[in-house]
């Protein structure tokens, strides 16, 4: 999945990217309420990060405006410890949810999968989707019971694609929640991604469940 992280002290930005980074989500950072803004119009994020006290556009002003732009995209406020009056106006502006800092980084790691589990039909930590089963927790993936072997932008687009069944996936779209602003933009590299996790898949026994759909892209969904 792909997170916004809008913070401006450098430390702790980088700290919380490289969290993310190893929950194999795809980051951007914006350092300033305006970049930080402009981002999350502009690009689709699965969920955002979002410091109060940031240099020109504080977080709550960010935060009204995008929530004023329409944007539901979850919103999980950081703020340091005594902000309490802060938290609850940034709540009542259509946070999801909010972390003191300094956080201990389990607590990071569960309240980003809770935020992204809020919008799934499914909430458990394990997606599954006939015989494959991807733990978001321990970041495993097993076809009936065998564990796979996968890369990280693999087990990201099988991530993206199990949490969004039955629904028609564009390129664009895959690319959009699974890579950074580093995207080349060359969508055959999707048709190449997918023709991996297709192989590895079915090399364990599983019938086909992701489907190419002409012209249009993909849909994971139960064999036929
Ligand atoms: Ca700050």
């Amino acid at each position: 999945m792909r997170v916004l992280v809008v913070e401006d002290e450098k430390d702790v930005a980088s700290f919380v990217g490289k969290v993310l980074r190893q929950e194999k989500h795809a980051v951007d950072i914006a350092y300033d309420g305006k970049s930080g803004e402009d981002k999350a119009l502009s690009e689709s994020y699965d969920l955002i990060l979002l410091d109060i006290m940031l240099p020109g556009k504080d977080g709550l002003s960010v935060l009204r405006a995008l929530r004023d732009e329409g944007l539901r995209t979850p919103v999980l406020i950081l703020s340091a410890r005594g902000e309490v009056h802060d938290r609850v106006k940034g709540l009542d502006l259509g946070a999801d949810d909010y972390l003191a800092k300094p956080f201990a980084v389990a607590e990071l790691r569960a309240r980003v999968r809770s935020l992204l589990r809020r919008n799934a039909e499914v909430k458990s930590p394990v997606l599954t989707l006939g015989a494959l089963a991807l733990d978001t927790v321990g970041h495993e993936v097993r076809v009936n019971g065998t564990l796979m072997e996968l890369t990280n932008r693999e087990y990201a687009i099988l991530e993206y694609l199990l949490r969004n069944k039955n629904r028609l996936l564009s390129k664009g779209m895959i690319a959009e929640h699974v890579w950074d602003f580093h995207f080349e933009g060359d969508y055959n590299i999707i048709e190449v991604y997918i023709r991996r996790l297709r192989t590895k898949i079915e090399e364990c026994g599983c019938p086909r469940i992701i489907h190419t759909v002409r012209n249009g892209g993909y849909v994971m969904r139960e064999p036929e």
